[in-house]
């Protein structure tokens, strides 16, 4: 069998470093008029208009905590406040990886009995980086990093793997980019819903011709696999 594997807030923390981001970008704004809710807000709408443009990554996260700094400003905006926020975007690519719980031995196990693919989205550079730091990059037949994980680059995907679909499993955390669209290409999905999924990653459940199966934590890949 093929296992398509996610990595941010699926093998380890991602989401939680963007978050602590935003809250030090909301603190140093200090809107005197919009509620930090509704400063995230903004940022919020740059991500997303931005993320099929710019992609995924600290870069592009860079880009537009900068852009969001721009709107949100009242009086000119100085060099050194640009430089600040692009340096606390900066920061999360020299992050220590935190591997989640029960990961190492699982994959350890799963490596053995399947095909594993590390299947993620976002900067190349910057996901094959973390792969190496991760020590896990042996336990993976090949890692992908693709521009959007869309229904459409799941079916190329196990196209370009000469992997069946029915016989193929994405496993993730993000309905929208892990299991919706790879229900969708007919691939069964595992679903291990992360607390500190990226709101933008939020989507209802929509199925599909695969099989889903939701789990709590990563280790019971064991009893599936
Ligand atoms: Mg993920």
């Amino acid at each position: 069998m093929l296992l398509l594997v996610d990595a941010d807030d699926t093998l380890w923390e991602n989401n939680i470093y963007f978050e602590r981001v935003i809250q030090e970008f909301v603190e140093f704004v200090n809107h005197q008029q919009y509620s930090p809710e509704e400063v995230r807000a903004i940022l919020d709408e740059i991500e997303l208009a931005n993320r099929a443009l710019h992609g995924y990554g600290s870069e592009a996260f860079g880009r537009n905590l900068r852009e969001a700094f721009h709107r949100l400003a009242t009086r000119p905006v100085a060099p050194e406040q640009l430089a600040y926020v692009e340096g606390l975007a900066a920061a999360i690519a020299k992050q220590e990886l935190e591997i989640l719980e029960g990961v190492p031995e699982t994959l350890e196990y799963l490596a053995g009995r399947h095909r594993l693919v590390l299947c993620t989205k976002g900067s190349r550079e910057e996901q094959h980086a973390k792969l190496a730091r991760s020590g896990l990059e042996r336990l993976f037949a090949q890692a992908v990093v693709v521009r959007e994980k869309n229904e459409a680059a799941y079916r190329g995907l196990t196209a370009e793997l000469g992997a069946v679909p029915a016989d193929t499993w994405m496993i993730g955390n993000s309905p929208r980019s892990d299991i919706n669209p790879a229900l969708a290409a007919g691939i069964n999905a595992v679903w291990i819903p992360h607390a500190h999924t990226w709101s933008l990653e939020h989507e209802e459940l929509r199925g599909g011709s695969g099989r889903l199966v939701v789990i709590s934590k990563f280790a019971l890949l064991r009893d599936i696999f």
